[in-house]
């Protein structure tokens, strides 16, 4: 919490949260429903409009807690109707929020973290060090702000229908708060959303991965980005602590139990680093066991990074070798092109604190 604001925000309370909160201000804690829906279903930040709780209530509310929500400083919309929003937190700090429309869905990425500490060596996050997690209200913030923002949909009852986990930061190492953000987000009185519409995404904080498995199940997705712990080690330095085999055993336990489950394996192609087809093959080798699929990512080129773009042809051939072994795989087309909003491209702005680490954290 910024130093600054000492009154509770609301958006950091999920409805037992609520609940709690109404008992100890003397109300009965079935308010809790009804403010949840006034905050997210409705998209509500003023108290004197909430008609259904009493004036004094309100009166008491607005006195002693706040609704907290991100500023937005950027709002920018690329020609294929993918828009992305700047949000300044408190501190001086941004992050990056994007929205990427489809005909069938409409998918919200949104940040965990300020920057990020895993220090990945493609992407652009990471160069811009870490600074802090994310609080459950600023994660919120995210949803609320583009539900906001959105115009009505078409055909849709709402633009968003699925929330992932892949903007800034690893969202397994803000565990609760992102936990509680995702309780928020699939109650029936805030945005319903069903757990399959929901993803987590990690560079495979394994003992995290289980603890997701028994707190929140929902879907899964995990950065490989190589077929072998040498290449791995290099591309995503947290192998070095949780290594390959590791982290398919607990995406096996992941999915346990339920046959329609699968765990997506996000592969970004670095062209003549991890795409050449006897990768593809060993990776479908590695994967057999693991009810997966395969999400393969052209590089979005970062500048100052020495990695380039797979050309068309190495991604289809990648593609195809990976698919001749039975795995199923789509490349996933680039998106936000022009307002660097495509996979691997949010920076936001992290202001120093903790400068990259060539330390892989330690998480029990
Ligand atoms: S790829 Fe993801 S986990 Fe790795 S440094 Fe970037 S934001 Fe962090």
């Amino acid at each position: 919490m910024d130093a600054t604001c000492t009154k509770p925000n609301l958006l950091d309370l999920d409805r037992p949260g609520l609940a709690g909160l109404l008992t100890q201000l003397g109300e009965k804690p079935f308010r809790a429903d009804q403010l949840l829906q006034w905050l997210h279903a409705r998209g509500c930040d003023d108290f004197a409009a909430m008609t259904n709780l009493s004036k004094a209530l309100r009166e008491r509310l607005a006195q002693e807690t706040e609704i907290r929500v991100p500023e937005v400083t950027a709002d920018q919309q690329a020609a294929d109707g993918t828009r992305k929003w700047l949000l300044r937190l408190p501190g001086g700090s941004a992050i990056e929020t994007v929205y990427i429309p489809e005909t069938r869905r409409g998918t919200l990425c949104v940040s965990s973290q300020v920057g990020c500490q895993l220090n990945c060596s493609f992407c652009q996050t990471a160069q811009q060090g870490f600074n802090r997690n994310l609080s459950t209200g600023e994660i919120l913030g995210q949803m609320w702000t583009a539900s906001r923002l959105l115009p009505p949909h078409p055909v849709r009852e709402k633009p968003i229908t699925n929330v992932v986990f892949m903007g800034m930061g690893e969202p397994l190492l803000n565990f609760d708060n992102v936990v509680a953000a995702i309780r928020v987000l699939l109650d029936d009185l805030a945005y319903g959303l069903s757990k399959r519409r929901v993803t987590v995404s990690t560079a495979g904080v394994v003992p995290m991965i289980d603890r997701l498995r028994e707190e929140c199940p929902v879907a899964l997705a995990v950065s490989l980005h190589a077929p072998d712990d040498a290449l791995r080690d290099e591309l995503v330095p947290l192998n070095r602590r949780y290594p390959i085999a590791e982290l398919l055993d607990a995406c096996r336990r992941y999915v346990a139990g339920d046959d329609r489950r699968r765990v997506t394996f996000e592969y970004t192609l670095l062209a003549g680093v991890n795409d050449h087809p006897a990768q593809a093959k060993a990776l479908a080798k590695l994967l057999a066991r693991v009810p997966a699929k395969v999400n393969l990512i052209p590089y979005n080129p970062v500048a100052g990074l020495p990695y380039e773009t797979s050309p068309p042809e190495a991604v289809a051939k990648f593609r195809d070798e990976v698919l001749r072994h039975g795995l199923v795989a789509t490349v996933r087309k680039t998106r936000g092109d022009g307002i660097d909003g495509a996979c691997g491209q949010l920076a936001g702005k992290v202001l120093p604190r903790q400068r990259r680490s060539t330390h892989v954290p330690v998480v029990v």
